[in-house]
């Protein structure tokens, strides 16, 4: 790792509850309540840029250990302030520690925020604007976080329960690569016809993607034992299997995020997670880091 390099650190592979999730004695939320080490934190993302400046992707809960692992994965010491922070969409997994940049925490003011108008409008609703500087951003419009860190961002638009604010993937351009993190979406079939394409390929190629980071949410739709799976509408891991096949030359790198705690795949040795891997494709890991 050169500095001067663009590299992106995955802070959070977890759906918005997190792993343990609260009130839950599933094998996976027992085994990281045993062992923290396997606690996963809520979906993020951290960048640093050429200039050496720390760019956040989501705000969750978890945030003070995220910066620390965020710090680690992209060699800048114990734990960083960012420079600034984009969202995604307001769900509020994505967005719950939006309060931690304010007086109640770290008391800083004047911090870049970029997100769609409709989400900075759930943050003025929210009263929670006061440490940043709002920058409402075009969907579809490539923009710089900031002057000199050597990348861009494209808020992609996708269908996804809107019921707060619209939800946006996140294109990340840089120097040699670029990645898409996508941690939420509805369905392939509105996703891929909002954008005119026919598969999931294609899509990733028309963007020119060599990374993505793909919603992961549950292994099927039989997995929400006692609850209604259309409450939380998400493309399984074995619908985007079927539709993308194996790994062929020439492919991106897809690491699915965002998996729920009930998902079979975040047990190493489970046939699930041995599916993924055999056709080629990975689980997003915390704490891991990609070069753009
Ligand atoms: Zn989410
Ligand atoms: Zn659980």
């Amino acid at each position: 790792m050169a500095s001067g390099d663009v590299e992106l650190a995955i802070i959070g592979i977890s759906q918005d509850g997190g792993v343990p999730q609260a009130g839950c004695d599933c094998v996976n939320c027992e085994s990281a309540i045993l062992d923290p080490r396997q606690k996963l934190h809520p979906v993020s993302c951290a960048i640093r840029g050429s200039d050496g400046s720390l760019h956040l992707i989501e705000a969750t809960r978890d945030l003070a250990e995220q910066l620390s692992i965020a710090s680690r994965a992209l060699g800048m010491g114990v734990t960083s302030v960012p420079d600034t922070i984009s969202l995604t969409h307001a769900h509020l997994g994505h967005i719950d520690g939006i309060g931690q940049f304010g007086k109640e925490s770290m008391g800083l003011r004047n911090l870049p925020l970029y997100a769609s108008q409709s989400v900075t409008d759930v943050l003025y609703t929210r009263e929670a604007v006061s440490p940043f500087m709002i920058n409402v951003i075009e969907p579809g419009v490539a923009f710089s976080p900031s002057e000199s860190c050597g990348f861009t961002f494209t808020m992609v638009p996708v269908p996804h329960r809107d019921e707060f604010s619209d939800t946006h993937a996140i294109l990340v351009e840089g120097p040699r690569s670029n990645l898409l993190f996508l941690p939420d979406h509805d369905e392939w079939s509105q996703t891929l016809e909002f954008h005119g394409c026919v598969g999931i390929k294609q899509w990733l190629a028309s963007m020119g993607v060599d990374f993505a980071l793909l919603d992961g949410t549950f292994w099927d739709k039989g997995e929400l034992i006692g609850r209604d799976i259309r409450e939380v509408p998400h493309p399984s891991i074995s619908e985007t299997l079927e539709m993308i096949g194996d790994r062929e030359d020439g492919d991106p790198e897809v690491n699915f995020i965002h998996i729920n705690h009930t998902n079979p795949v975040l047990d190493r040795e489970s046939i699930q997670y041995k599916d993924v891997i055999s056709r080629g494709w990975s689980i997003g890991m915390q704490g891991t880091s990609i070069s753009l």
